[in-house]
């Protein structure tokens, strides 16, 4: 009889063909990291997987049939995908899968182009909660959108390919950093000094501000676009470094933007390839790293639409729908760091290799802002993932007192719907390179599979 509760490491239980299988799952996902850096373009990298599946672009109003396989694009930036079920959505509800694909950045300003120095710069204002030290001097590519004055939208990618150029961050040489280091951190790294450096050839010809219009130039020649054509873009600066496998072993993967996107494949690959009579509506969220707010976030009302939509065309009650509903809020949670032992709470902290981990609650400081998901919910899922044979854990974010954070849940929880975090142990989460392990992901993609089973 087993009266005590144990982890499992899943390296340790894993036989040849389980480990191959991780391993094989990993090369996928590190595909789709480095196809998608951004919201826009995991979307749409989503959208072309699910076309070559037979899926259907949704336009709200229209009917939702029983066998129905469906997406709706929200403004590029979301995706809801929508198995649509052949079970009595009036008992059973929709299995609600979401994960966000948007990842902390630095987005450019409006008016972000100037020049010091004979140097050209672009100006940027942080997205999502960054370390801000971490990203000087490392390599960073462009990604995004400008629509121009005639409202034609153009898309930008530098940085990616072989032979692109990156741009970079300066930071000071250690022999001139006394000042600096007595700083606190916080103090230390100011926002208006993470300028991207992009240029620094003059136009010849020019007296004033020369570099800054040889980029103009290059901008104008490459993408037709002026100036004053930043007034209407959306350009995020990510890093220039491609998903590598770590360690000798290669036991786990490197990445940015693991959180969410660690959760997100798992979820679009649980949701393709899991047999089911149940509905299954699978979400990728956009603004969670700031709140989850606007027409793209979780607090949007389109979620409740969708609902509605679902509950219209099969012919039940929007509110017994939603009751029924159940949903997993898949994002990811702190790994436990042996060089940062003491921001965590040993029992209850997510362990590296332990499998996808669940946290009943999240918030900070008495669980202030927290989804707290019943006993009896969690107790549901545990024999969901008994039955499918899931190695997963439980975890919170961090030692009690020291922080804490929140994730959609609780969004999709007022809705009326039984919902829990659970999601994969990041290592390094928000660095611009973040750390999973392999044998996590294939453990989300399991439990995510049992869930809409
Ligand atoms: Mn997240
Ligand atoms: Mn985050």
């Amino acid at each position: 009889m087993e009266l005590t509760y144990k982890r499992t490491n899943i390296y340790s239980v894993a036989d040849e063909a389980e480990k191959k299988a991780i391993f094989d799952y990993c090369e996928g996902y590190k595909r789709f990291l480095d196809a998608g850096k951004t919201e826009r373009e995991t979307v749409r990298e989503t959208i072309a997987l699910l076309t070559s599946k037979g899926y259907k672009p949704y336009v709200l109003g229209d009917k939702i049939k029983k066998g129905d396989r469906l997406y709706y694009n929200n403004r590029n930036k979301g995706l809801f995908i929508l198995k649509a079920g052949t079970a009595d959505v009036a008992k059973c509800g929709v299995r609600i899968l979401v994960a966000h694909v948007d990842s902390p950045r630095l987005d450019l300003k409006q008016v972000p182009l100037f020049e010091k120095a004979d140097m050209a710069y672009l100006k940027t204002h942080y997205y999502g909660g960054i370390k801000k030290y971490q990203w000087l001097t490392i390599p960073l590519a462009l990604h995004g959108v400008v629509v121009l004055k005639n409202s034609k939208k153009v898309e930008i990618s530098v940085g990616e390919d072989e032979g692109d150029p990156v741009f970079y961050i300066t930071d000071l040489l250690p022999h001139l950093s006394q000042e600096i280091d007595a700083k606190t951190i916080r103090e230390g790294f100011s926002a208006e000094n993470l300028n991207l450096l992009v240029g620094g050839i003059p136009l010849k010809g020019e007296e004033k501000d020369a570099v800054k219009k040889g980029v103009l130039l290059l901008l104008n020649e490459k993408y037709g676009m002026n100036e004053e054509d930043f007034l209407s873009a959306e350009l995020e600066a990510v890093p220039a470094v491609k998903a590598h496998d770590v360690g000798f072993d290669r036991a786990y993967v490197a990445s940015y933007g693991h959180d969410d996107r660690v959760c997100a494949y798992p979820e679009i690959t649980a949701t393709l390839e899991t047999e089911t009579e149940q509905t299954v509506l699978t979400i990728l969220a956009d603004k969670e790293e700031i709140g989850s707010e606007g027409n793209t976030g979780m607090q949007c009302i389109l979620i409740r639409d969708l609902l509605d939509e679902i509950a219209k065309s099969y012919g039940v009650s929007p509110a017994v729908l939603r009751e029924h509903s159940m949903c997993l809020s898949a994002d990811v949670t702190a790994g436990f760091d042996p060089a940062y032992a003491s921001a965590f709470e040993e029992m209850n902290a997510g362990f590296v290799h332990h499998g996808v981990a669940m946290n009943k609650f999240t918030g900070s400081r008495g669980k202030s802002g927290s989804n707290d998901a019943s006993a009896e919910y969690v107790g549901y899922l545990r024999g969901v993932f008994e039955r499918d044979g899931v190695i997963w854990q439980s975890s919170e974010l961090g030692r009690v007192d020291l922080g804490g954070g929140g994730t959609v849940a609780k969004f999709i929880a007022n809705n009326n719907i039984d919902t829990v975090d659970m999601g994969v142990p990041v290592l390094s989460m928000h660095a611009p390179y973040e750390l999973v392990s392999k044998a996590d992901v294939y453990s989300a993609h399991k439990a995510f599979s049992a869930f809409v089973k």
